[in-house]
């Protein structure tokens, strides 16, 4: 947030939320719906370094990988490398990512988010003993814990990595298939380094996928000239998408005629330099054009960034006011995976509670 020009949108701040500190609190009250976040990327430093001082006794070489500062605010991309090596250390037992997974999902409920569908790739580490499905079971296990307290409702989203052979992307849609009846599992994603391959080699595990009643989110062009990735990516008809910071407008137009979602990321785009600036984010467009999107924030971790920032970002840049971020925020109930008419009444039921606290006017 200490990343742009505070003193154009003062008047803005002043007139519509009081000030600066008052629309902070209002993005955090605000009910928010988390749709793309990574496991891995939501670590922060302060998890990282407590599991350190908790492994370090003994497996002493983990003293090395401490995460020595906080990120700065003029970070660079190139400054986070250290941490994911860091990140893929910590992830290697199931102790460790249940401590990952509670500590990550507290924050997201303490940050005002209700409803959150946590993706995550399933790791093996036969030397430790884990397999791909304990790791999928642990992560169920503690959403499971977590949805008891009713802070905060959880829903998983098995994520495989565009460089996996179909043969590994498969072993991930039937593992998604096999869970989906924790009623946890909704759905299987596609991330990773875009030079990890072309998607046209896993694609039948995502039409797979959608035979099988999973649904499909897939990180889609994220990066200049890559239209024939795209126009396979949209065959398969993905549920939502992440990023679209380079999709075309044709297929933007197919994502609004068949209410397809895009996961927008604001905070992520500018530190990994797909957008240059925030005022110029592609989420002014989908404001302007009635393009379905939500926000989101990727991996708020590793940017330093919470879904209540991002609010405040997006709030600022598009200039709404206090009903209208509401409104945003609200309209990503239409976009949850999990299909549950009870779900769907429960995140109503929490809008409609914060509207009538706010005094908003409710449309008919
Ligand atoms: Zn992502």
């Amino acid at each position: 947030m200490d990343k742009f020009d505070k003193s154009i949108y003062e008047d803005f701040v002043k007139e519509n939320y009081g000030s600066w500190e008052e629309f902070k609190q209002y993005c955090v009250e605000l009910p928010k719906i988390e749709f793309h976040a990574h496991l891995n990327g939501s670590i922060t430093p302060k998890t990282m370094n407590e599991l350190i001082e908790q492994r370090k006794g003994k497996e002493p070489d983990l003293a090395g990988f401490a995460v020595k500062k906080l990120i700065q605010p003029n970070f660079q991309l190139e400054d986070f490398f250290p941490l994911f090596n860091t990140v893929y250390r910590l992830t290697d037992n199931t102790e460790s990512i249940e401590y990952i997974t509670r500590n990550v999902l507290k924050e997201f409920a303490a940050d005002g988010v209700c409803y959150i569908e946590l993706r995550s790739t399933p790791r093996q580490n036969l030397e430790k003993g884990m397999k791909k499905k304990n790791y999928a079971e642990t992560l169920i296990s503690v959403i499971n814990e977590i949805n008891k307290k009713n802070d905060i409702i959880v829903r998983l989203i098995l994520s495989i990595d565009r460089k996996a052979s179909l043969e590994e992307a498969m072993e991930t849609v039937n593992l998604a298939i096999e869970l989906k009846s924790t009623g946890i599992v909704v759905g299987v994603d596609m991330c990773g380094n875009t030079n990890g391959g072309e998607f046209l080699r896993i694609k039948p595990a995502f039409h797979y996928a959608k035979k099988n009643n999973l649904s499909v989110t897939l990180h889609v062009a994220e990066i200049p000239n890559c239209r024939e990735d795209n126009l396979n990516m949209i065959e398969v008809s993905p549920n939502r998408m992440g990023h679209c910071t380079f999709l075309e407008d044709d297929l933007l137009k197919w994502a609004k005629d068949n209410n397809v979602a895009i996961e927008t990321c604001i905070t992520s785009n500018i530190i990994c330099r797909t957008v240059k600036s925030y005022d110029v984010h592609p989420c002014i467009e989908y404001m302007k054009n009635d393009q379905p999107f939500t926000i989101c924030t990727d991996d708020k971790g590793i940017f330093n960034c919470d879904l209540s920032d991002e609010y405040l970002i997006f709030g600022l840049i598009n200039k709404l006011n206090k009903k209208q971020l509401f409104e945003v925020s609200k309209r990503a109930i239409s976009y949850v995976m999990d299909n549950d008419i009870k779900l769907k009444k429960q995140l109503e039921t929490i809008y409609n509670n914060f509207s009538k606290k706010n005094g908003f006017l409710i449309e008919k």
